[in-house]
């Protein structure tokens, strides 16, 4: 049995990993990008230099109200920390389905920007009906949206070293809502950005480069293809003319096939979370949505302590979040 009086007594506290803080990164992006995308929601693209107007208003009216994107990424953080304290490591028996569904239905709150497919199903799971017949009850033909990939990033950071977990897990936390392959598929390619972004420390565009070949579907394929050819077109910073062609040919919808790719193009595009937001503003359309997930991407490869104070703290529960981000994050990389 080793002993503990061998260990040098002036060893000191390691620092928070690099992989810790990208996973933070990964958290508060998504609190940020959708916080400040909410009020979006829905709204026509507009330029850039109108967007960073907006967001410098709305800072004004903090705290800002984060939504589902937020609240789902958290409880799937949660779960998968659960797992990971059981198995020992992020590996694919550390995500339990059954464990994911009855902490969203214990917790969720559905005034907080669900859509309807959503509710009926968290309606359903709190009647007590199991979850893979909820998903083909409520869409019979399997839900596409982007709901599997806004709230996957936690788990893409967490899994940033072992990427065939990190596509396993993000496939099966996205099943329990989305039994359609593209609502699959950009739930893993969005997990697999965030987990490229984390392990390398920067997102630009040889990260998506590497990502093209990550998807099963062809619409994600050729998407990711098309916002790599966007992304080249831009020299410094993206203006408001290839940001209008990025929007035309790549969505700013809440399917996973149109939303996944733009967000992962403004990851790509720019050097921050709070510019990441800016241009998922001014896109328009899944504002919120596309916000946390390009700010989620950009949080994990510039890490938390890069996000700043003031945009944290002008979230709903701001400072308390980033604490919470932490500490999950030390347990999903522990
Ligand atoms: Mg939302």
């Amino acid at each position: 049995m080793a002993h503990r009086d061998a260990q040098p007594e002036h060893a000191t506290r390691p620092k928070r990993s690099a992989h810790a803080d990208a996973v933070a990164g990964a958290l508060l992006g998504t609190a940020v990008g959708d916080a400040f995308g909410a009020a979006a929601e829905g709204a026509p693209s507009t330029t850039i230099a109108a967007a960073q107007r907006a967001l410098e208003q709305r800072r004004q009216h903090a705290p800002l109200a984060w939504t589902d994107d937020t609240e789902l990424a958290w409880i799937l953080a949660e779960t998968l920390a659960q797992g990971v304290a059981t198995a020992g490591r992020t590996a694919p028996d550390a995500l339990d389905e059954d464990a994911l569904v009855g902490r969203i239905a214990a917790r969720a709150d559905l005034r907080r920007g669900y859509g309807g497919g959503m509710i009926a199903l968290v309606q359903r799971w709190r009647a007590g009906q199991p979850w893979r017949e909820a998903t083909t009850a409520v869409f019979p033909d399997g839900s596409f949206g982007n709901g599997g990939a806004m709230r996957v990033a936690p788990l893409g950071a967490a899994c940033a070293f072992d990427p065939g977990a990190g596509t396993e897990l993000a496939r099966r936390q996205a099943a329990i809502t989305h039994a359609h392959p593209l609502g699959q598929d950009g739930a893993v390619v969005q997990a697999r950005a965030v987990g490229l972004a984390t392990a390398r420390g920067r997102f630009g565009r040889d990260e998506l480069a590497a990502l093209v070949e990550v998807p099963a579907t062809a619409e994600l394929h050729a998407a990711l293809a098309d916002a790599l050819r966007l992304a080249d077109q831009v020299h410094g910073e993206a203006d408001d003319a290839v940001l209008a062609e990025a929007v035309a040919r790549l969505g700013a919808e809440v399917v996973a096939w149109r939303s996944v790719p733009l967000a992962l193009w403004i990851a790509a595009v720019t050097g921050s979370v709070p510019r990441a937001v800016t241009l998922a503003v001014a896109a328009g359309g899944d504002a919120d949505t596309i916000g946390a997930m390009a700010a989620a991407v950009r949080g994990a490869a510039d890490g938390a302590s890069a996000i700043p104070q003031e945009w944290i703290d002008a979230v709903e529960d701001g400072p308390h979040l980033a604490g919470h981000a932490r500490e999950l994050a030390d347990a999903l990389t522990g």
